[in-house]
């Protein structure tokens, strides 16, 4: 059997090496001295001046809302995962969906400004499998129109433009750390802000607001992780570039061996490298794509409709709409499986079947 994805686990002793100091130390959450250091060694890895650990990527992106503000609409894209949308929703706002550019994949800045009415006071915008947005353009329309930015990166652990960290722009970013991404602390986020200010607040927000034992600077939440969690990703830090260069090789084996198939991959920015957080092909059609899809079910191999369907026209608390480009990408797209423990060999079946199927 192949997943779509599974989590990495890196050996036992290094990760058991850690649980002495949280029974010595007996400070199990609370941002105890390991979600310190994972703080400060992912500034140091990203490259970043300030970051906070948070439990996850959903509750960053609510905080991230929440410290800026936000009321009214939020322009956003229907092509993303559902917790773009939800954050957006339970904060009280109102998602305001831009259709999708045909090749990148992301929100087609070029109609964000259609979408703007008195009522818009944010772009929330996904780098969608990692791939950078068109993010010049996203913040020359924010700029013009008074309006704040949020970058959901959850996919976009790593990922530069010209050589500077993806989560530098916007207002805020947010990173997911969950168990099924490219690096993980199990369950955990991050949010992202150069202000100095903003981040004072989303620092007050994660911890219920507390300025002190008795006194209360913010309405907050809970947005805090555990040693455990912390512990998890100090150890997935030191193994973070073997990852990185075993996901590129399966890639660049996948491209290979797939250029004779009728699909085509999301074009990437030009000034920005993947991360080969996944693998997505674009089939023709969407009987062309199922019909691979369920061949290589038949085989063992699973494979997932990522995004499908559109956010757009599927959530119950949502009135339908339908957006050209979206609704075509999201019948005919698959990821194939990508992870660390993968091998070239299972790559190369995969590559086998597929082609197979579609010269039948
Ligand atoms: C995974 C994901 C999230 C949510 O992150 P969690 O850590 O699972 O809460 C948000 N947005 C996108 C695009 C994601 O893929």
């Amino acid at each position: 059997m192949i997943p779509v994805t599974k989590p990495f686990l890196p050996p036992q002793d290094s990760y058991s090496k850690y649980l002495t100091g949280i029974w010595q130390r007996n400070w199990l959450t609370n941002m105890g001295p390991l979600a310190s250091e994972l703080e400060m060694k992912l500034k140091e890895h990203l490259q970043l001046e300030h970051l906070l650990f948070v439990t996850n990527g959903t509750v960053a992106l609510q905080m991230a809302i929440k410290a800026l503000n936000l009321k009214g609409e939020i322009i956003t894209t229907p092509f993303s995962f559902v917790a773009t949308t939800s954050s957006i929703v339970w904060e009280g706002c109102q998602p305001i969906f831009v259709d999708i550019d045909e090749q990148s994949l992301n929100i087609d800045a070029t109609k964000i400004e259609a979408a703007i009415t008195q009522n818009t006071t944010a772009i929330l915008a996904t780098h969608v499998y990692g791939n950078p947005c068109d993010v010049l353009a996203i913040e020359k329309i924010a700029r013009k129109h008074h309006l704040k930015v949020v970058y959901d990166g959850a996919h976009a652990f790593g990922v530069e433009i010209n050589g500077k960290s993806i989560f530098e722009y916007g207002d805020i970013s947010t990173c997911s750390l969950h168990a099924t991404k490219l690096y993980h602390s199990i369950e955990g986020g991050l949010v992202i802000t150069k202000d100095a200010s903003l981040l004072k607040r989303l620092a007050y927000i994660r911890n219920f607001g507390f300025d002190g034992p008795e006194a209360f600077a913010e309405l907050g939440i809970n947005g805090k992780n555990s040693e455990f969690h912390a512990a998890m990703g100090l150890v997935n830090l030191d193994y973070i570039d073997q990852i990185s260069s075993k996901r590129k090789a399966l890639t660049l084996r996948y491209d290979e061996k797939l250029k004779g198939l009728r699909t085509r991959r999301p074009l990437w920015h030009a000034h920005s490298e993947n991360n080969y957080a996944y693998y997505p092909i674009v089939f023709e059609s969407e009987v062309s794509m199922l019909n691979c899809m369920n061949y290589l079910k038949g085989h063992e191999i699973f494979t997932r409709r990522y995004f499908y369907p559109s956010l757009a026209n599927t959530l119950p608390y949502l009135t339908p709409k339908n957006f050209e480009v979206t609704d075509e990408v999201d019948k005919c797209i698959l990821c194939l499986p990508l992870y660390a423990d993968l091998s070239i060999e299972e790559v190369d079946l995969i590559c086998r079947l597929l082609l197979r199927i579609q010269n039948n």
